[in-house]
């Protein structure tokens, strides 16, 4: 098992990686909290699997909201409903939320967590493999509005997250794959190695050492940028031309590990136009290695409007993260009327 600890400027995350870790979560809970009540956040397609075993781990009141899967419950309304059964319960400032499943119950309960009562502390206890290399680290928290995606949140870190690679075993393989665009993302930006380790026909074997390199990147990052004001923008490799991509398809056509995975091919053909060794030969095979699309799906001119209404935008400049050797991301800042020329040539 594997430890790792995330200095915020409010509270310490402690983070345990390792198959089997679910199964003492009451132990670690108990090292670092004195709850008298747990209230646990889940959806409709993890409860089935493991929020009976989770709640039965503890000796005292468990209370639970099980909301319907999937992204468009994402919403203010889904948080009103938390809160009333936070209400309900009895749930206290010194009491624990518990966030059990993927990207979507992380950020609402760690953002219902982060207001109720001005804060409660969380637990992320991330089963998609996106949300244990990438969202239930690092406190971003938030909900969807009806104007777009995410524009309504908190930094508010989780002081305990336990990752139990054993919990991956239940995903649908496509799922599965959909976090390995974010598993290649962290090998791009920051080690190498990890390329090399998912090109193995065996990675599974070793996923848990996959995981624990990735969280790892992603700590040592939001530790050093924990509000998101510069070098953590490197964690948005193949994010900016995926976000248009996920844009275009109304978030229904691709995936975000999808259209992260078609937007880092894009940002490395577009860095090979600019003069730099071509990565994409290479990364393109490992993505498809993994069952992960390449080639961009809409119209370079509809791909850039999309991309000017990106909330990343600042002024006449973007800014553009771009990997000139695998293991090395470097923020560069774009004319938009420059990156505008490079995506029509893409
Ligand atoms: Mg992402």
């Amino acid at each position: 098992m594997y430890h790792l600890t995330l200095k915020g400027s409010v509270s310490t995350s402690d983070i345990y990686i390792g198959a089997g870790v679910f199964g003492e979560t009451a132990k670690h809970v108990a090292e670092k909290f004195h709850p008298s009540r747990i209230h646990i956040v889940t959806d409709s397609h993890v409860a089935p699997l493991y929020l009976e075993q989770l709640s039965a781990q503890f000796p005292i009141a468990v209370t639970s909201t099980v909301i319907p899967a999937g992204e468009e419950h994402k919403n203010l309304d889904t948080i009103a409903g938390i809160y009333a059964d936070l209400c309900a319960a009895g749930i206290t400032r010194k009491d624990l939320i518990i966030a059990l499943g993927g990207g979507v119950i992380g950020d609402m309960a760690g953002f219902a967590a982060a207001t109720f009562l001005r804060g409660v502390s969380v637990c992320q206890i991330p089963t998609t493999l996106l949300a244990q290399v990438d969202s239930s680290v690092g406190g971003k928290t938030g909900v969807d509005l009806p104007q777009g995606k995410n524009l309504v949140g908190a930094f508010y870190q989780p002081e305990l997250v336990l990752i139990d690679t054993d919990l991956l075993s239940t995903l649908p393989d496509s799922t599965f794959c959909d976090g390995m665009a974010e598993v290649i993302k962290y090998g791009c930006i920051q080690n190498a190695s990890i390329l090399d380790m998912v090109a193995e026909s065996n990675f599974k074997e070793n996923i848990t050492d996959i995981v624990y390199e990735c969280v790892s990147i992603k700590r040592d990052v939001v530790q050093q940028d924990e509000h998101d004001t510069g070098l953590r923008m490197i964690l948005n490799f193949g994010h900016t031309i995926g976000h248009a991509c996920e844009k275009l398809g109304n978030y229904v056509d691709l995936t975000h590990g999808q259209a992260v995975a078609i937007g880092m091919a894009a940002a490395a053909k577009l860095n090979a136009a600019l003069g730099a060794p071509d990565l994409s030969e290479r990364l393109i095979e490992i993505l498809k290695a993994h069952h992960l699309p390449t080639e961009l799906p809409y119209a370079r001119e509809e791909i850039y409007g999309a991309l000017l209404s990106d909330k990343k935008k600042m002024a006449n400049t973007m800014n553009f993260i771009l990997v000139d050797r695998f293991g090395e991301a470097k923020i560069h800042p774009f004319a938009i009327e420059e990156l505008h020329q490079h995506i029509l040539a893409l």
